[in-house]
C-alpha cells in the first residue's frame, strides 16, 4: 500500500478476534477489540505507514460505543465508524442512529458505513445522511419536519408524510419542511420553517416562516406546497407573497386558533411544562435559557464526554 500510495482500512470485528486475545475477550470484549485493534496500528507504526483508518465494528451497539470510546483515547488515526450486520431497513437504520450517533455527538469518528440486510445498498447511504443531518454534521438536502399527531389530526399523515418526502428528494437545498396534522395551534413550533402546511375544516394552509401564504382545499395541500417552493427557487431564493391571498390564509389560521384556544394540544402540554420547570427552577434559584430572568452561566469541560454520568449512559 505504502508503495502504491493507497490508503487503507484497518478492521477489527468481534467475530475475528486474533487467537492470543480470545482470553481477554471472554473477560472483556471491548478491551480484547481495542487491543486488536491497537496491536495493528502498532504494527503500521513499525513499518513506518500511517496512511490508514481504523475500524472496531461488533453487531453490539455498546461495545460499538464503548471499544470506539476506548480506542480514540489511545489512538490519534482517523476512526471508522459502524454496526455490524445492523439488521433490516428499520432495526438497522436505528441501531447504527443510536450507535454511530452517540460516539459522533462525542466528537469520535471520521467516517461512517450504514449495514444493512437490503440488496438497495442507495438506501444504507440515505440513513447515514440522515444520521449526519440530525446532528448538524453534514446539511445536504431539505429536512422534513412533522408533528407526533393526536387526535385533531385533519388529514391522513402517513400518505402525506411519505409523499412530501418523496417529492423532496428531488431538491438539494437544506430547506426545512414541516407538515402539521391541523391548525389549532396555528403554525406553533415549526413557525421557523421555511415552508410548511397545516390544515383544518377541508381546508388547508400553505405557510413560510410563520406566515401563511395561501389557504387552499385540503386535498391540494401538498400540491400547492410544491408550487410555492418552486416560485421560491425560480425568485432567486425570495419567498413569493400574494398580499390578498396570504391575508386570506392568516384570518384562517386566527380563526382555528381563536375557536381551539382551551385545547390542550401536545405543543400546548409541552409550553406548560416548559412553563412551569422554568417556574420551579426561579423558585429554586436557576434561570432556564427559557426564562426571562438573569441566566445563569453553566461551564462545561470540554475534556468531559457530554453524556457520561447521565442517566441513560452505560459509563
Ligand atoms: S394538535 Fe399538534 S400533534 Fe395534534 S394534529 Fe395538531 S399539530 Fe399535530
Amino acid at each position: 500500500a505504502k508503495a502504491a500510495g493507497t490508503p487503507m482500512r484497518i478492521g477489527v470485528n468481534s467475530g475475528s478476534l486474533p487467537k492470543h486475545l480470545h482470553e481477554l475477550e471472554r473477560e472483556s470484549s471491548v478491551e480484547a477489540l481495542v487491543a486488536a485493534a491497537v496491536e495493528f496500528v502498532e504494527l503500521m507504526e513499525r513499518l513506518d505507514f500511517d496512511d490508514f483508518k481504523v475500524s472496531i465494528k461488533s453487531t453490539s451497539v455498546p461495545n460499538t460505543i464503548a471499544s470506539n470510546r476506548l480506542l480514540a483515547q489511545k489512538i490519534d488515526y482517523p476512526l471508522h465508524l459502524g454496526i455490524t450486520e445492523a439488521g433490516t431497513k428499520w432495526t438497522g437504520s436505528l441501531k447504527s442512529a443510536v450507535g454511530l450517533g452517540t460516539l459522533l455527538a462525542d466528537g469520535i469518528g471520521d467516517t461512517i458505513r450504514i449495514s444493512l440486510s437490503t440488496f438497495h445498498a442507495e438506501e444504507e447511504v440515505k440513513v447515514a445522511w440522515e444520521i449526519l443531518k440530525a446532528l448538524k454534521l453534514r446539511e445536504r438536502g431539505p429536512v422534513l419536519i412533522a408533528c407526533p399527531t393526536c387526535g385533531r389530526l385533519q388529514f391522513d399523515m402517513d400518505a402525506v408524510v411519505t409523499e412530501v418526502e418523496q417529492r423532496l428528494e428531488a431538491y438539494d437545498d437544506p430547506i426545512e419542511v414541516a407538515v402539521l396534522g391541523c391548525a389549532v395551534n396555528g403554525v406553533g413550533e415549526a413557525s421557523h420553517a421555511d415552508f410548511g402546511i397545516t390544515g383544518a375544516k377541508n381546508q388547508g394552509v400553505v405557510y413560510s416562516k410563520g406566515e401563511a401564504l395561501r389557504k387552499v382545499p385540503q386535498d391540494q395541500l401538498v400540491e400547492v406546497l410544491f408550487e410555492e417552493i418552486d416560485k421560491y427557487y425560480a425568485a432567486g431564493k425570495r419567498v413569493v407573497r400574494d398580499e390578498r391571498e396570504a391575508a386570506e390564509g392568516a384570518a384562517f389560521l386566527q380563526e382555528i386558533e381563536e375557536e381551539n384556544a382551551g385545547e390542550l394540544t401536545p405543543e400546548r402540554i409541552a409550553a406548560m411544562e416548559a412553563a412551569a420547570a422554568s417556574g420551579e427552577a426561579l423558585q429554586n434559584g436557576l434561570s432556564l435559557p427559557m426564562s426571562k430572568g438573569p441566566r445563569k452561566r453553566v461551564t462545561l469541560d470540554e475534556s468531559e464526554s457530554p453524556t457520561a454520568g447521565r442517566r441513560f449512559s452505560r459509563s
